[in-house]
């Protein structure tokens, strides 16, 4: 993988630093600009016990459904919208047809709240349909 870094854009446009990340409110993901947002890999949002928030997928999914939420609210004038809640999960594949599945809170305080699911096949059959959707949904 190459070296994991905001793009060279985003560090000239002033909203991360170029050997950071972009800070945003770690609910409603708007910089310090107003209106502006930023989301998934890009973002460094610290936790409770010092450490960033993961930059996973399905943070950057989630994340991007809140921001669309609240930008058509503010367009039409309807409140404030969705806000991110930290809460994620991914399945672990473990190969020979069983994964397993963690799941949790991240923004739980004084640490992340996760539970890691029993491997098991239905895990890996999960998975499969998941991808799946996704695949037929995107493509
Ligand atoms: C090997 C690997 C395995 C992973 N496995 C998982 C997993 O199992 N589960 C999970 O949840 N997450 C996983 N992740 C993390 C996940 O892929 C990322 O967190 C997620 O893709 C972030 O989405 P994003 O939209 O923020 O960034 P990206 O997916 O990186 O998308 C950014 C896009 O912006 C484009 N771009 C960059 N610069 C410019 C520019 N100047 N102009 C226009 N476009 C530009 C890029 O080409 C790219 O398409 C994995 C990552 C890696 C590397």
């Amino acid at each position: 993988m190459p070296p994991h870094r905001v793009p060279a854009e985003v560090a000239a446009s002033g909203l991360a630093p170029a050997d950071g990340w972009v800070a945003v409110d770690r609910h409603t993901l708007e910089t310090r600009f107003s209106n502006v947002f930023a989301i998934g890999d890009v973002t460094g949002i610290p936790l409770a016990l010092g450490k960033p928030l993961p930059k996973a997928g399905v943070f950057a999914h989630r994340q991007g459904e809140v921001v669309a939420d609240i930008i058509a609210n503010r367009l039409a004038e309807r409140g404030t919208g969705a806000t991110f809640d930290g809460a994620g999960e991914c399945f672990i594949e473990m190969g020979r047809g069983i994964a397993g599945l963690a799941r949790g809170n991240f923004y739980a305080e004084p640490a992340p709240a996760i539970h890691a699911y029993k491997p098991g096949r239905h895990w890996h059959a999960g998975k499969v349909a998941f991808e799946r959707h996704w695949w037929a949904q995107w493509w």
